[in-house]
C-alpha cells in the first residue's frame, strides 16, 4: 500500500514514539501493518505513515457501515440508536440561542442526524450536509437539505453562517484536524456551537487493548485520535471557546478486541463474526452498561466536544 509520512496536526513536530500496532482487522483490505504514534512534544496520538491518497477507495471499501447503515445494522439496534440520536440533538438545539438555527453536519454519512434535526422542527433549508459520496448528497438535496461534495476545509460554505456545527465520528478520519477546526471557526456565526464526537484514548478500554486490539484504532482508518486535553487544545489554538469535554458511551470499542484477536489468530469466520458488534446485541446491551458506569469518571469510550465561537 502507497503511504505517506506526516507530521503531528496538533502541535507540528514529528518527534514521536510508537504507541500500538495493527492491521485492518475489520474489513482485511490490505495485510500491511500500521502504526499508530504518540507525539513527543503534545502526546497526540495519529498514525504514521498513512495511506496516500490514492489508497483512499481501498481502505473504504462499499460495504463500509457508514454507507450501508439501514442493512447491516440489527432492527432493534437501530431503534435504540434512533432513540439516542433524538436524545443528543434535542440537547445539542438546546445549546443554541437561535430559534431556526442553520445546522451543518460534516460527514453526514446517510443523513440521519439531518433527519432528527428536521424531526425536531429544524426546517429543511436549514440542514446542510457535507459528504464525499455523491450517492448521499443527491440524496440529502432530494429531502430538501443542501448537500455538499467534498471536505468542508475546500467547500466554499458562507462565512459567519452557522448556528450549529457537528461532526460525529468524522475528525478521527480526516487528513488535518487543525485546519478543520479552522475552516469551522471561518463558517460558523458569533456565538454558534461546534460539536465534535470522536474516539477517547483514555478510555479504560483503550488502557486495556492499548497495544494493539482496540476498537478505537480502525486501523488504516483513523488518523488522528484525541484525549480531552487535546481536542481541548485544538479548540482553543483555532480560535474557540471550550465549552465542555465530556466522555460518553461506545460499546462497540470494547467488543472489537474480541473479534480482533480471533481473527488474528485465525478463529473460523463464523466464530470471530459473532463478535462484530452490530451483530452481538447482549455484548452491546453489557458493555452501554459499563460505559455509563465509566462516563462520569472520563473513561468511556467516545469524547464530545463543545466548543463556542466568540460573540465579539
Ligand atoms: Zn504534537
Amino acid at each position: 500500500m502507497d503511504c505517506i509520512d506526516v507530521k503531528c496536526s496538533v502541535c507540528g513536530s514529528s518527534n514521536t514514539r510508537p504507541y500500538a500496532r495493527g492491521w485492518d482487522f475489520e474489513y482485511g483490505t490490505t495485510l500491511d501493518e500500521f502504526t499508530m504514534v504518540q507525539c513527543v512534544a503534545c502526546s497526540h496520538i495519529y498514525l504514521n505513515p498513512r495511506p496516500a491518497v490514492n489508497e483512499l477507495n481501498r481502505i473504504y471499501p462499499p460495504n463500509y457501515y457508514s454507507y450501508d447503515m439501514e442493512k447491516s445494522v440489527n432492527a432493534f439496534a437501530l431503534r435504540v440508536k434512533h432513540w439516542l440520536e433524538a436524545r443528543k440533538i434535542t440537547k445539542m438545539l438546546s445549546l443554541c440561542s437561535a430559534d431556526a438555527p442553520q445546522c451543518l453536519d460534516i460527514g453526514c454519512g446517510d443523513g440521519r442526524l439531518l433527519d432528527r434535526l428536521a424531526e425536531q422542527g429544524v426546517p429543511p433549508e436549514n440542514l446542510y450536509g457535507v459528504e464525499l459520496s455523491p450517492k448521499v448528497v443527491d440524496e440529502l438535496d432530494r429531502k430538501g437539505y443542501h448537500g455538499y461534495e467534498g471536505r468542508v476545509e475546500e467547500l466554499s460554505l458562507p462565512a459567519n453562517h452557522f448556528d450549529l456545527i457537528l461532526t460525529c465520528q468524522v475528525i478521527e478520519h480526516v487528513s488535518d484536524p487543525a485546519e478543520m477546526f479552522q475552516a469551522v471557526n471561518r463558517i460558523l456565526a458569533p456565538g454558534g456551537i461546534f460539536i465534535v464526537e470522536t474516539p477517547n484514548t483514555d478510555c479504560l478500554d483503550a488502557r486495556i487493548f492499548r497495544k494493539r486490539y482496540w476498537g478505537g484504532y480502525h486501523f488504516p482508518r483513523h488518523w488522528n485520535l484525541f484525549n480531552r486535553k487535546s481536542i481541548a487544545r485544538l479548540g482553543k489554538d483555532s480560535g474557540l471557546e471550550t465549552v465542555t469535554v465530556e466522555t460518553f458511551v461506545c460499546a462497540v470499542f470494547w467488543i472489537y478486541p474480541f473479534h480482533h484477536w480471533l481473527r488474528e489468530h485465525h478463529a473460523p469466520r463464523k466464530i470471530y463474526r459473532l463478535f462484530w458488534p452490530s451483530v452481538n446485541v447482549p455484548l452491546l446491551a453489557f458493555f452501554t452498561l459499563v460505559d455509563i458506569v465509566l462516563a462520569p469518571l472520563g473513561l468511556a469510550g467516545n469524547l464530545r466536544g463543545v466548543f463556542k465561537r466568540p460573540e465579539v
